[in-house]
């Protein structure tokens, strides 16, 4: 019995002296209720799914502590102002993706995906482990705003589209909605690119204002039913060969949270970020048989030569860039060494002289 006694007092001690030392324990009591707004519709598979997992994870691993309402695009604000809208504090969170911010912040880019750049997995190592997130969290820091990888799309596919692609000259004024780096290319191929957001894409791609749309992969592109108004899928998806997903969390909001919380929102997007990875990676090949087999959909390849000549001019594309923005050099930087030291490590196999 009093040994009972005696362990009982010191955990009571031992409690105090963490309450002593530790945050406010009015602070660990406190409930909290954020606003977390999207780029997608709200529960589109995937994309949308990855936010509602979050705050899921969140509340339950705070114990109902922190209470996170998601909100599709347009319900509170349009799908492409979370990076504005989180910085300035009028929604605690966000989910989006980072290459939508390219024309305020070129090297945000490396952070989705770049043409014919890294895997998801060489993409979460460089991220985690490789300076990647570091350089993220530096650019991000001056909008008030922290980012955290938030869901890996795996390699998306070419695009729908209506005329074959013989030559490179068929981008030639093409209409095409694609964003981030992958845009830039094709303005050089001499085509059209924009960046409608994800509600726009069909009625677009129905009514001719687009000549071709690519949007993610066959998970979420046979949700949007895109197979109704193209005849040729194309593939690889050679803009985006994997894209990181972004969770963005205003610095202010996060620092009010006490310290557990805060390490909290940061491994739920560590859950969050291989989860959706997982969902992708299952029901890509599912979707693009329902498509191939069921719908009756042209998957086509893009010709080699259509794609060596579009690798040359991403690497123009990505040459320009460094030149104009210190930023992004300093980015490409890290991002070429990991990419460089991965792909070695992956030929290994084929060819052990490597090593020599
Ligand atoms: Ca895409």
């Amino acid at each position: 019995m009093r040994i009972v006694i005696k362990v009982v007092v010191l955990i009571w001690l031992l409690v105090g002296c963490i309450d002593q030392q530790g945050a406010d324990p009015q602070q660990q009591k406190a409930e909290y209720s954020w606003t977390l707004i999207t780029s997608w519709p709200k529960h589109l598979p995937g994309l949308g799914s990855a936010p509602d997992r979050f705050a899921e994870e969140v509340k339950a691993m705070s114990n109902g502590r922190l209470d996170i309402k998601v909100y599709g695009a347009g319900e509170l604000y349009p799908a492409l102002d979370v990076f504005k809208v989180v910085s300035a504090g009028d929604a605690e969170m966000g989910h989006s993706a980072a290459y939508y911010w390219q024309n305020e912040l070129p090297a945000a880019v490396f952070f989705s995906s770049v043409p014919f750049g890294m895997s998801a997995k060489e993409l979460n190592a460089w991220l985690y482990l490789g300076g990647g997130l570091a350089l993220w969290q530096e650019l991000y820091a001056p909008h008030n705003l922290i980012p955290f990888p938030g869901g890996n799309t795996d390699a998306q596919m070419g695009g729908w589209y209506n005329k074959k692609v013989t030559s490179i000259n068929d981008f030639k004024q093409l209409k095409m909605r694609i964003p981030g780096l992958g845009g830039k290319v094709l303005e050089l191929a001499g085509g059209l690119p924009t960046n409608l957001p994800a509600g726009e894409l069909y009625t677009a791609l129905q009514s001719g204002e687009l000549d071709a749309v690519e949007w993610v992969g066959p998970y979420n592109d046979l949700a949007f039913g895109f197979h109704k108004v193209a005849k040729y899928y194309y593939y690889p998806g050679w803009h985006e060969p994997s894209t990181t997903l972004e969770f963005v969390v205003n610095q202010d909001a996060f620092a009010a949270l006490p310290v557990d919380l805060q390490r909290i929102i940061e491994n739920a997007t560590k859950v969050v970020n291989q989860e959706t990875l997982n969902e992708y990676v299952v029901y890509n090949i599912e979707a693009l048989n329902v498509l191939a087999n069921e719908h009756g959909v042209e998957v086509v390849a893009f010709p080699d030569d259509v794609l060596a000549l579009l690798k040359d001019y991403s690497v123009e594309v990505i040459q320009q860039l460094a030149q104009q923005d210190r930023f992004f050099e300093k980015v490409l930087n890290s991002y070429q060494r990991f990419q460089f030291g991965v792909l070695k490590y992956n030929q290994v196999e084929l060819d052990p002289t490597i090593l020599e």
